[in-house]
């Protein structure tokens, strides 16, 4: 089996599929794997993400995982390792990026690296050190008010010393539109100060295609999702469509979805009224104790010859808060994500083998009762969505397109399957 190059640690699922997403892109095979795998991947990669659910953690568990995805990159022998953050550089008042960072360039005996949730493609910009999300600053945009990592302050310089020992310092803008040349100037220079981590602006993917190049010797990278698009160069890779080939789709069709976000309404909706077939999920009548899961698949399993079904409990917000009220909100979600995550392995069982998830938390569920622990990363469907494929715990292929609530346009469950045909 051919070597994996990089060797990529994701603080959240969804954000790993977003890297390997950027990096099959620029050219690089790429494989997600749930969480730190046991053994060596089951497919060739040129690089692999290990997704961790490590962001809002204490910072002990987050070093700890994140130091057990290294050992394991390592026995793979990865060159070089790339910890990955949100674009927002979501974070708590403890952390966990700068413990991590930290932890890692212990364990990588690292001198130096950077850190950059630059993601131009999706309006995340840093200008002399400032985070921007689309015209706002970080602090201005709806992350200020956050549940678990409300972001007060925009300059990262600032937020990341505060959860570091080493000193933090910038490679401006003006720096990084010189070129690689001037960044390794820069790099040096900040060294001799005592400087360990640079934040690095990028105002566009100009921006980071320049930097790539000046990162080729670093043993640790920080980033968000963007940075990506620059490094496979440094490995002699190219972006070709070979890096998204995926086996060839077979088996049935279906489409389940826990999410209740705006865009999920909309193509929930829009398959509906282009004539397939849809079964409502009614979050009391599971509570009430009806069997969901057989009733929906004794529906499902006429239909499935024609064409795609959707099963789905996406609902508009009165209606979720309804439910939300009579079940509690943490209840009511948990129930409703093993119901369809049971409703998923059911559908696999009668030969679904294209499987559509809506929602971030639904799609974790449904890979988990999969039992899915590798996904092979293929094209894209709409930005930050791609194909998947991988084996269930019973060793059937199987194609999984995770799709995170905001994502996708209206059409975004017909084009999927259109796309893999
Ligand atoms: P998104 O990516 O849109 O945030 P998630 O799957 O992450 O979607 O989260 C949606 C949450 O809402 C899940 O916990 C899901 O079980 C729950 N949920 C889904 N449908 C309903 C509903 N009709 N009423 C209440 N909660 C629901």
């Amino acid at each position: 089996m051919a070597s994996i190059r990089l060797g990529c640690i994701a603080d959240d699922f969804t954000g790993a599929t977003d890297l390997a997403n950027n990096l099959v892109r620029s050219g690089m095979r790429a494989v997600q794997t749930i969480g730190v795998p046991d053994g060596p991947l089951q497919v060739d990669a040129d690089a692999v993400v290990v997704a961790l659910k490590s962001r809002t953690t204490p910072p002990a568990d987050a070093v700890r995982e994140s130091l057990a995805a290294l050992r394991w990159l390592q026995s793979q022998g990865v060159q070089q390792v790339y910890f990955k953050y949100c674009s927002t550089f979501d974070s708590t008042a403890q952390g966990n990026i700068g413990p991590v960072t930290e932890a890692l360039m212990d364990a990588l005996d690292a001198p130096f690296t950077i850190a950059t949730p630059a993601f131009p493609d999706n309006q995340r910009t840093v200008f002399k050190g400032y985070l921007f999300v689309g015209d706002a600053l970080l602090s201005e945009s709806g992350m200020r008010d956050h549940p678990l990592t409300p972001m007060r302050d925009a300059n990262l310089v600032r937020v990341l010393q505060a959860q570091c020992r080493r000193k933090v310092g910038l490679i401006d803008y003006r720096t990084v539109a010189k070129g690689e040349a001037a960044i390794r100037e820069r790099i040096a220079a900040l060294q001799a100060e005592g400087i360990a981590i640079a934040v690095v602006d990028a105002l566009g993917n100009d921006d980071l295609l320049r930097l790539g190049p000046a990162l080729k010797d670093l043993r640790l990278v920080t980033a968000g999702s963007g940075v990506a698009i620059g490094l496979p160069g440094n490995f002699g890779i190219t972006a070709s469509a070979a890096a998204s080939r995926l086996p060839a789709a077979e088996g049935l069709q279906a489409v389940v979805s826990g999410s209740c976000s705006v865009a999920t309404n909309r193509q929930v909706r829009s398959f509906i009224e282009a004539g397939r077939p849809a079964y409502a999920i009614e979050p009391l009548r599971i509570a009430a104790g009806d069997d969901v899961v057989a009733q929906v698949l004794a529906w499902a399993q006429p239909l499935l010859a024609q064409g795609p079904v959707l099963v789905y409990s996406t609902a508009e917000p009165e209606s979720v808060k309804a439910v939300q009220g009579r079940l509690g909100a943490d209840e009511a979600g948990a129930m409703v994500e093993r119901t369809i995550a049971a409703i998923a392995r059911g559908l696999v069982d009668l030969g679904v083998r294209q499987l559509v998830v809506a929602g971030g938390e639904t799609s974790g569920a449904c890979v988990q009762a999969l039992g899915m622990r590798q996904l092979q990363i293929g094209p894209q469907i709409d930005p930050g969505v791609p194909w998947c494929w991988g084996r269930d715990a019973a060793g059937r292929a199987l194609h999984v397109t995770l799709k995170s609530g905001n994502f996708g346009a209206d059409d975004f469950f017909a084009k999927a399957f259109v796309q893999l045909s």
